[in-house]
């Protein structure tokens, strides 16, 4: 093994092994290093096991950035139809499963190997099991001890992730090795991430396992999918996406009845004028969750004796529910990192760092954040290929 190579990745996760498989197939002498003993640990747990490994609807105002242009140019020339050729390639079975979003008809363990099997055939070298003890940076190159062994190259590119889920072994080291090179890094927080609710929706916690079609708004950013009440607050993929919006202290609406007609609640009353509330509730959402809010609205008795005006501000309130979040369940239970390495240190087409020549920074460690649904992989693909066309 040569301790000279032409690019040094550190992080054997989605974007790392796409970059040294690029790269590898140039030509490139590639070192691999990952501090877990196997790569692509969050591929193998992702989308349930079954990997969401793109999204055929990827857009770039689908990701959140300080910089929302930044993610074009490399979502723009490595698609979710690039990646689908390479899974076609390696024969892997794959299904849509709403909204664009395809999984592996198997396991998300394909995905590993078929990223393992193109970084074989790149001749890509692999250092498993150990961390990076030092990185340095002399005479137009990087110097990078594992092990005891130092490994040097003139490129150098940070593929670590974030620091969401750090039992799985997520770090925020491609921060601090970004600020070291002076890069400026934004603010990272949690994000995809359940909310917490405080003790005066205790009510809505006793509704753990309860899960409903809503439409979810924060200020003007609406999403419509099924969100899950749980002992701590809200999660489901419609919380999990607003989470990524939401600030502290600000409130989130929820639509309980997306679908409903403009009058529907008085109409149930025309048509069926000896039902409750709750009955006619639970006609569309789970019976337990319906019983809640119909308590919370206290309209009690047959619809045929309640004033129709009381009936339609009971409909407005149903339609634009309040929560007032107390905060999120943190990296511990985060899908993925909002924020990370400013995208305006970083060139949009290659990834390379603007101040520190040879540095490069790719996937969830940049300041890009993608929806729920495979567009965080479709972003450690893209922005993957964008530095392994040029390291
Ligand atoms: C539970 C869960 C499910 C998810 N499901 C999906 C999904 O279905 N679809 C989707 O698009 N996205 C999904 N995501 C998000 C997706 O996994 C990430 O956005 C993606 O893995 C980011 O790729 P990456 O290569 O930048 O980072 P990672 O895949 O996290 O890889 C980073 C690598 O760096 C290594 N590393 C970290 N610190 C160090 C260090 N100090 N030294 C050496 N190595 C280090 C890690 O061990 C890891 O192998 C999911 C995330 C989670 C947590």
């Amino acid at each position: 093994m040569s301790a000279e190579y032409d690019a040094i990745i550190l992080g054997a996760g989605a974007a790392g092994m796409m970059c040294a498989a690029v790269a590898g197939a140039r030509g490139r002498r590639v070192l691999l290093v990952d501090h877990a003993d196997e790569p692509g640990k969050k591929i193998l747990i992702s989308g349930g096991g079954r990997c969401n490994f793109t999204n055929l609807h990827t857009a770039p105002d689908r990701f959140l950035s300080a910089n929302p242009h930044f993610a074009k140019s490399a979502l723009g020339r490595y698609t979710p139809a690039d990646f689908l050729t390479l899974v076609e390639r390696y024969g892997i079975a794959w299904h849509e499963k709403t909204l664009g979003q395809l999984f592996c008809d198997g396991s998300a363990r394909q995905i590993v190997a078929m990223l393992v099997a193109e970084c074989d055939r790149a001749s890509v070298t692999s250092v498993l099991g150990h961390p990076a003890s030092a990185i340095d940076h002399a005479d137009g190159t990087f110097r990078v001890t594992v092990n005891g062994v130092e490994w040097r190259a003139p490129a150098l590119v940070l593929a670590t992730g974030g620091p969401s889920i750090p039992k799985l072994g997520a770090t925020g080291f491609a921060y601090d090795v970004a600020r070291r090179f002076g890069l400026a890094v934004v603010h990272p927080r949690p994000a995809l991430v359940p909310l917490t609710l405080g003790p005066d929706d205790t009510l809505f916690r006793s509704l753990s396992g309860v899960s409903a079609d809503v439409g979810v708004r924060w200020n003007k950013t609406r999403f419509r999918e099924a969100a899950l009440f749980t002992h701590r607050g809200l999660s489901g993929p419609a919380m999990l996406q607003i989470s990524s919006y939401w600030q502290h202290r600000t409130p989130i609406h929820v639509d309980f009845f997306p679908d409903a007609g403009a009058d529907w609640l008085t109409e149930a009353k025309r048509a069926q004028p000896r039902t409750t509330l709750r009955r006619a509730l639970s006609t569309q959402l789970p019976a337990r969750l319906a019983e809640t809010l119909a308590e919370r609205l206290a309209l009690d008795g047959e619809l045929a004796n309640l004033p129709d005006k009381a009936l339609r501000t009971a409909q407005a309130q149903l339609a634009d529910w309040r929560f007032d979040p107390t905060g999120t369940e943190g990296f511990a239970k985060a899908e993925v990192t909002l924020g990370g390495i400013a995208t305006s240190d970083l060139s949009s087409r290659t990834m390379a760092a603007a101040k520190m020549p040879g540095l490069y920074a790719i996937g969830e460690a940049v300041d890009v954040t993608g929806w729920l649904g495979g567009y965080n992989f479709q972003w450690a693909w893209a922005s993957g290929t964008a530095a392994g066309q040029v390291i």
